[in-house]
């Protein structure tokens, strides 16, 4: 059972179709029994390229989410569950044949209706904001809660509302043109044979070179 042929599967339909494949489609496509892509499924969440139900159905498959988390994505063809902020800003980078998405979602402050079309070339315009609540270093405590917390506001304003409602301190707040550098390249090569996950030291010298700072980001 080739692992990488079964995280490829996985992440290639998501990309095409927006919905995570299911076991029998895999079964298929990798010529295997049902019960084996179970098995075979650990492999992939274990090195975090899935993160898994208790069902063992994939949750996410970073940028891309398989049920609501406060983002849809919208291509001219397919629509797409983001999983965070930093995720949907991410897709169409994963994506060359939409030549650009719509991202949408709610203000958590406010609960506006907030949404751009985000491309390839250029940051979005737009003066909101996002917010991230987990530091890097416990992203993966519970990574579904981590995404759940990585929202676009308004404004600052609406992050300090939501932070008060919800009693949550504050995490870390970045413009529209940082978290699109930040989603850039972040997942480069995720759809491709071979993918590595950064390293830690990497990931820091790229979060320091889309202009990121602090101990939120591993960063003295
Ligand atoms: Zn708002
Ligand atoms: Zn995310």
């Amino acid at each position: 059972m080739d692992d990488e042929a079964l995280r490829l599967a996985v992440y290639s339909t998501l990309a095409a179709t927006g919905r995570a494949p299911d076991r029998d489609a895999l079964a298929v496509e990798l010529g295997i029994a049902a019960m084996d892509v179970d098995a075979g499924m650990e492999r992939p969440a274990a090195a975090r390229h899935v993160v898994l139900d208790a069902a063992g159905d994939v949750v996410l498959a970073h940028p891309f989410a398989t049920s609501p988390l406060g983002f849809a994505v919208m291509g001219e063809r397919t629509l797409w569950w983001g999983g965070c902020a930093w995720d949907s800003f991410a897709i169409p980078h994963l994506v060359p044949d939409e030549p650009d998405v719509l991202v949408s979602t709610r203000c958590p402050g406010c609960d506006a209706a907030l949404a751009w079309v985000v491309d390839r070339t250029a940051p979005p315009r737009g003066d909101e904001v996002a917010h991230f609540l987990v530091p890097m270093a416990q992203v993966w405590d519970d990574v579904v809660m981590t995404c759940s917390n990585q929202r676009l506001f308004c404004s600052t304003e609406c992050v300090d509302r939501w932070l008060s409602a919800s009693s949550h301190e504050r995490g870390y707040v970045m413009d529209l043109p940082t978290l699109w550098r930040l989603a850039r390249s972040w997942y480069d090569g995720r759809l491709q044979p071979g993918y590595q996950r950064r390293e830690p030291a990497q990931a820091r010298d790229y979060f320091r070179d889309v202009g990121l700072e602090g101990p939120f980001w591993g960063l003295s």
